[in-house]
């Protein structure tokens, strides 16, 4: 992605090497909210299955999910054939 910061134009791409990664909150509130937490993981799939075995256990239905990814901006250089 191309992004103009005080007139340069830069480029943000996904790190490479750092994996994406997901984990769960529970938020389901009983007078107070329930917080329990899932690890951190490298699967969507497994964030799922998390609150499945969660809600199956307990009841609860609400989540949030944070999603954290790694990123690099950098000068974005014209091609020197264009
Ligand atoms: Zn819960």
């Amino acid at each position: 992605m191309r992004s103009i910061g005080h007139g340069i134009t830069y480029v943000t791409s996904a790190a490479p090497g750092r994996a994406m990664t997901w984990d769960v909150i529970c938020v389901t509130s009983e007078g107070e909210e329930c917080g329990a937490r899932s690890r951190e993981v490298n699967d969507e799939a497994e964030g799922v299955l998390w609150m499945v075995n969660h809600t199956a256990w307990t009841g609860h239905t609400r989540f949030e999910r944070r999603r954290k990814d790694y990123a690099v901006v950098e000068p974005f250089l014209r091609d020197s054939t264009s």
